[in-house]
């Protein structure tokens, strides 16, 4: 079976020598253990937070051993009560194409009931930091004007069409290309979309929300957290869910120097991860089902063929080559 290893700590932008690849035999699962053989799996950006070494909300990858992430597969045998083989399942093993896994830490799911990719999704940890950004960590109400900054991307598309479900007045949203922003207003219904490279953020979001914004789901960081500091009205809320801008810094920088306004404006920055809110998630898959199969949330995929090219698949997602959920196919069903 192949796996991806850590082949060794990025400065800055990971490398080919970042990664290595390497043959190993299977073990039979032990006594609560199934094996599992992977069909899907998930690329995140926190993955290359996982590069670094130091303790974060989740463990570092360490150098030599294989990576992990979500990941969909089927299960080959099982030794674990409640798993069957035959079960397709989501779990924290990815990066493989067999994987041995806790029966306690995989998540069964339903074929039947939705395309088996969005369970890696937008019904799945995607659609989750999405939701419980927005309704959780932001309270977007009714007539809220909400900007969202990696809009085309996985979570930042599923939080703009919350945003509108939930009665935001105006939803704005910013991408790195001009086919993105048409993808944003036309196939997601954004009411106003920019390409970030176009100019300033700045000036770009203040033509696009001439009234302020109510509400920044921020994805990005950098100068479009200091730009909706800005245009953010008095008690404003930001969801701080990401900063990708600076994921691949090989030193840290200066942050928004805007920060005055947090006190005149009375903001509220609160930053969160998903894994803290399990709490909703049966809230989150009732409604956020519902809207799926109403047809009112639409979402895209960018799938990259074969494990081997798992490594060009975070790469190009964090050059913003996709729209939409970047996945690696591992295996046919
Ligand atoms: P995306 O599908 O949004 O892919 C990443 C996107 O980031 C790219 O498509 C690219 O789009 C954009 N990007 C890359 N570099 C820059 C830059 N310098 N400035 C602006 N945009 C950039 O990934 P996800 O949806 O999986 O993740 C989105 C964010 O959510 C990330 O910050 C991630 O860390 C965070 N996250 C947080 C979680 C939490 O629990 N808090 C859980 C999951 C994700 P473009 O072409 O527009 O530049």
């Amino acid at each position: 079976s192949l796996e991806v290893r850590l082949a060794a700590r990025p400065k800055g932008w990971p490398t080919d020598e970042t990664f290595e690849f390497a043959e190993v035999e299977v073990g039979e699962p032990a006594e609560g253990q199934v094996l599992v053989r992977n069909l899907v799996m998930s690329v995140d950006p926190s993955m290359r937070g996982r590069m670094n070494a130091g303790k974060s909300y989740v463990e570092p990858f360490e150098v030599g051993e294989p990576m992990t992430g979500g990941a969909l597969g089927e299960v080959v045998s099982s030794r674990a009560e409640g798993v069957q083989p035959g079960d397709l399942v989501v779990h924290w093993q990815g990066w493989r194409e067999y994987a041995v896994v806790d029966g306690k830490r995989t998540l069964k799911v339903d074929p039947d009931a939705a395309p088996l990719n969005a369970y890696l999704g937008v019904l799945g940890m995607i659609g989750m930091t999405a939701y419980v950004g927005l309704v959780e960590i932001a309270s977007v109400k009714e007539g809220d004007v909400v900007f969202v900054s990696g809009a085309a991307g996985a979570v930042g598309a599923v939080a703009g069409q919350i945003a509108k479900l939930k009665g935001a007045s105006r939803v704005i949203g910013s991408a790195g290309s001009a086919e993105k922003v048409r993808y944003i207003t036309e196939e997601l219904g954004f009411d106003a979309a920019f390409n970030y490279k176009d100019g300033p953020v700045y000036d770009q979001l203040k033509a696009a929300a001439p009234d302020g914004i109510d509400v920044y789901f921020d994805n990005v960081g950098g100068e479009h957290l200091e730009a909706a500091i800005s245009v953010l009205n008095d008690f404003g809320r930001v969801a701080e869910c990401g900063m990708i801008s600076q994921y691949n810094n090989s030193e840290p920088q200066p942050g928004p120097r805007n920060m005055t306004m947090l006190v005149q404006k009375r903001l509220t920055l609160r930053g969160f991860i998903v894994i803290d809110h399990a709490h909703l998630r049966d809230q989150f898959l009732a409604e956020v089902g519902q809207w799926l199969r109403e047809g009112r949330i639409h979402y895209t995929e960018t799938v990259y063929e074969g494990l081997r090219n798992a490594p060009e698949a975070l790469l190009g997602m964090m050059r913003g080559e996709n729209t939409g959920k970047t996945l690696v196919k591992i295996a046919d069903r």
